[in-house]
């Protein structure tokens, strides 16, 4: 019972403080720059999806991931991450970065396969999206300290090699806008992170794999992909 009663609240570094970010919901949005929406073959679309993942998938400042069993196509895709400090519904996109608490560099992890699958058969993505460890995310930096990254290189690597290499200035609705666009659906709450997308470059990930990723001035994350858990 004491188990029960003392679960793990996910929650996530901040540099600089000694109280961690409490983490509430994770939002995700897809199709956010151009040149990934091409390798992908996917039109423009005016309203991009936005699917969630529970916030104990979280792995806070990285480290070993169990690989994730059921998929022959795990796939890394390195986005900006958004911690929200306040929230509403229906928030204008001139005042959402005021909600902003700081930003982290997330990894939105993927079962490819089982993705293309519920996509051909209208069904969800929690399978595909919303696994155990899907999403690491580094130590989040303040905006206070930071302000609002607008541009700055985004990567990622896997065992020394760039996979992923592009600029937040090319995000095609930037976090003011997601805020916006979520907030029409969801009363965003404090402790609401949102994964703002990922550029070009997503493949796949196998046991052993280390991956790295970065954005400039939000800082770094680490990866080791563990054995498969059976
Ligand atoms: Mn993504």
């Amino acid at each position: 019972m004491s188990e029960l009663f003392d679960y793990y609240r996910p929650s996530l570094k901040v540099r600089g403080i000694e109280r961690r970010f409490p983490a509430r919901r994770i939002f995700c949005v897809g199709w956010n720059y151009a040149d990934h929406i091409k390798e992908m073959n996917r039109p423009d679309v005016p309203q991009p999806p936005v699917f969630m993942k529970p916030a104990d998938a979280l792995l806070p400042d990285g480290g070993e991931i169990p690989f994730p069993p059921r998929t022959k196509d795990l796939q890394h895709e390195v986005e900006l991450v958004v911690a929200l400090q306040g929230g509403g519904l229906n928030i204008a996109a001139d005042e959402a970065l005021g909600h902003v608490y700081g930003y982290g560099v997330g990894v939105d992890l993927t079962r490819r396969d089982l993705q293309s699958k519920a996509r051909k058969a209208g069904d969800p993505w929690e399978i595909s999206k919303s696994f155990d460890y899907s999403a690491p995310v580094s130590t989040l930096r303040r905006a206070s300290s930071i302000r609002h990254p607008a541009k700055g290189r985004i990567w990622l690597a896997v065992n020394g090699v760039i996979r992923q290499e592009a600029d937040l200035s090319d995000m095609i609705r930037k976090p003011m806008e997601l805020i916006a666009q979520i907030s029409a659906y969801f009363e965003l709450k404090p402790g609401d992170l949102v994964f703002t997308g990922t550029p070009a470059g997503v493949g796949q990930l196998k046991p052993g794999d280390h991956v790295t990723a970065g954005i400039d001035r939000v800082g770094d994350v680490h990866i080791r992909m563990g054995r498969l858990r059976t």
